[in-house]
C-alpha cells in the first residue's frame, strides 16, 4: 500500500469519515453525512442505509394483502402468497463486489416448509421502462426520438391496442451517450420508477405527462377514456344496436375506420348499402386503413370535421333522408346527419336513441391510465450474492424452483437466457427505487426457494438468518439498515 493511501486512511480515521463500499463510486463519507446517492449515510461512523428497511405482511381481515410492517408509508400492495412476513429488498443495500452474500439472506418457515429469501438491491446499468399510454391521439412516429429536458431518454416504439408505447431508458442512454444524457435519463426512469410525473416531449410529436397510475396528458390535454376497440371492432359490438336508428355509421379511427353496411357486421344484418365510400385503403370490407393523417383529432386522426373522410356518396345506391352516424371510437366524438335531395349530409340534432348508441360506447371505455413497467436484466453478477454458481440459479428460476419479485411484488421473467423481468411499479411499494451516480438504477429483488434448493445451488448457507432475528435487528435501528463491520 502506497504512504499516500495509508496517511489519507489515517487521516479519515481520525476525521471519523468512512468508505461506502456499496457500489463502485466508493464515497467517502464525514460523520452525519450521506454518500452521493443519499442511500448511504455515515451514522455514529456505522455505515447506514438511510431508507427504512421494508418488510410486509399479511392482514389478517385480508388474506392475500400484504400491508407495512415497517416504515413502507402508505402502501397497501398486494404481494406474495404463503408467507406471513416477508422481508422485501427496498432499503437492504448492496454488496459490491459481488461475491459477498447479499444483504439478507432470510429463512423463514410458512406452512411448515423452510424457506429461504435472498434480499438485495440490485444496480442495473442494463434496464428501462415500458410506457403503455392509453390514448389514441398522435404521440408521434415509431422511433421517434422521446426527451426530457432535451436529452434523448427513449424512443417511441410498436403502439399496442388502444394504447401507444414508449421505451425509456436502457444501457446505451445510460452509459452511450453525453453525461448529462445519462444524468437526464436516469432522473426519468427513477422518478417515473418512484411513481412520480415527468414532462417528456416527442421530436415531430406531442408534449405528455406521464405518471404510473394516473391518466396520460398530452399536449395539454387530460386524456379521459381509452378507445372501446378500434373502429372496426366498434362496428362489431355495437352494429345490432344501431339498426334501425341510423342506416350507416362510419367508426372514424387512425388505424381501421370501420363503415357498418359494408362491414361484415352490417351484411350479416341485411343492411342496405349505404353508397358512401370513404378515403383511404380498403383492406376489408367495410374496413379501412389512412382514412386520414395520424394526429389529435377524432379517433387519433388529425381530422377535425368528419365529412372528410367521405370520397364520394354513389347516387345509385344513396338516397335522400339517409340517416348518418360518425363517431370515434371513444364516442368522445360524434356527429349525426341526414342526407339531403342532393344526397349531400346536413349536421342534424342526434336523435334520443342514436345520443344513447353514442354514450353506450363510451361507457365501455376504459379509464385511460399510464403504466408504467421496469424492465432489468439480473442476470448478470448480482446472482452471485446469491449463489457461488450462478448459472444453477439462472436454471432454478427457469425450473420455476426459484420465486423473483421486485419489492415484494411479483415479476415477469422472459425466457431464453438471462433473469431479464419485468415489474409493474404500481405494484411495489413507493419509492421503491433508488439510483447511484454511475449512473444506474437500484431496484429491489428477492429470490425465494426452498432452503433444500438454496443449499443444492451453491447458496450462501453460513449468511442465513432467521427471519425473526432479522426483525430485531431492523427494531432497534428503526429499520434502517446499518452494515455490520464498517466503522471507521
Ligand atoms: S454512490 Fe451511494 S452506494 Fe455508491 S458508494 Fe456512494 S453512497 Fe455508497
Amino acid at each position: 500500500m502506497s504512504e499516500i493511501a495509508t496517511e489519507r486512511e489515517a487521516k479519515d480515521v481520525a476525521e471519523g469519515i468512512i468508505t461506502c463500499d456499496a457500489c463502485p463510486v466508493l464515497c467517502r463519507i464525514r460523520p452525519g453525512r450521506t454518500g452521493a446517492c443519499d442511500r448511504y449515510g455515515n451514522v455514529g461512523g456505522v455505515l447506514t442505509r438511510m431508507d427504512p428497511m421494508i418488510i410486509a405482511s399479511h392482514t389478517e381481515a385480508k388474506r392475500g394483502a400484504m400491508v407495512p410492517f415497517l416504515g413502507a408509508g402508505e402502501w397497501k400492495g398486494t404481494l406474495l402468497p404463503g408467507g406471513e412476513t416477508f422481508v422485501t429488498g427496498i432499503g437492504a443495500g448492496t454488496t459490491y463486489p459481488d461475491y459477498k452474500p447479499a444483504p439478507f439472506i432470510v429463512s423463514s418457515r410458512p406452512g411448515g416448509v423452510d424457506m429461504v429469501t435472498v434480499v438485495t438491491e440490485g444496480i442495473f446499468s442494463y434496464c428501462g421502462l415500458k410506457l403503455k399510454i392509453d390514448t389514441d391521439r398522435f404521440v408521434g412516429p415509431e422511433q421517434a426520438a422521446v426527451r426530457a429536458e432535451g436529452e434523448q431518454v427513449g424512443h417511441v416504439t410498436t403502439a399496442e391496442y388502444g394504447s401507444q408505447m414508449l421505451a425509456l431508458g436502457g444501457v446505451r442512454h445510460l452509459t452511450g451517450g453525453s453525461k448529462k444524457e445519462g444524468v437526464v435519463t436516469c432522473e426519468t426512469m427513477l422518478t417515473l420508477a418512484n411513481k412520480g410525473a415527468v414532462e417528456l416531449a416527442i421530436d415531430g410529436g406531442a408534449t405528455l405527462t406521464v405518471q404510473a397510475g394516473r391518466p396520460p396528458i398530452v399536449n395539454g390535454t387530460q386524456e379521459e377514456r381509452m378507445r372501446v376497440g378500434c373502429g372496426s371492432a366498434t362496428i362489431g359490438i355495437f352494429a345490432k344496436q344501431w339498426q334501425g336508428h341510423a342506416d350507416e355509421v362510419i367508426v372514424v379511427d387512425d388505424h381501421i375506420t370501420g363503415v357498418l353496411t359494408e362491414h361484415q357486421a352490417g351484411r350479416f344484418l341485411e343492411m342496405r348499402p349505404s353508397g358512401i365510400r370513404v378515403r383511404g385503403r380498403k383492406s376489408t370490407p367495410g374496413r379501412y386503413f389512412q382514412v386520414a393523417n395520424p394526429g389529435l383529432g377524432w379517433g387519433g386522426t388529425d381530422i377535425t370535421d368528419p365529412l372528410a373522410i367521405i370520397e364520394k356518396i354513389d347516387a345509385k345506391t344513396a338516397w335522400p333522408g339517409m340517416r348518418l352516424l360518425m363517431v370515434s371510437t371513444t364516442g368522445e366524438d360524434a356527429a349525426y346527419f341526414i342526407l339531403d335531395e342532393k344526397l349531400k349530409p346536413v349536421l342534424t340534432p342526434m336523435p334520443e336513441a342514436i345520443r344513447k348508441a353514442v354514450e353506450r360506447i363510451g361507457e365501455n371505455c376504459e379509464p385511460a391510465l399510464t403504466t408504467v413497467m421496469f424492465m432489468a436484466g439480473a442476470g448478470g453478477s448480482l446472482r452471485a450474492g446469491v449463489t457461488e454458481n450462478p448459472i444453477r440459479l439462472t436454471r432454478s428460476i427457469k425450473e420455476a424452483l426459484v420465486r423473483v419479485t421486485s419489492g415484494g411484488a411479483p415479476v415477469y421473467i422472459w425466457p431464453g437466457g438471462g433473469i431479464t423481468y419485468m415489474v409493474d411499479v404500481a405494484a411495489m411499494p413507493d419509492n421503491a427505487f433508488g439510483h447511484v451516480p454511475t449512473p444506474a438504477i437500484v431496484a429491489p429483488i428477492e429470490f425465494t426457494m426452498r432452503l433444500e434448493d438454496y443449499r443444492d445451488l451453491g447458496g450462501h448457507m453460513d449468511s442465513v438468518r432467521p427471519v425473526e432475528a432479522v426483525l430485531e435487528q431492523l427494531q432497534g435501528s428503526k429499520s434502517r439498515n446499518p452494515i455490520p463491520g464498517t466503522t471507521e
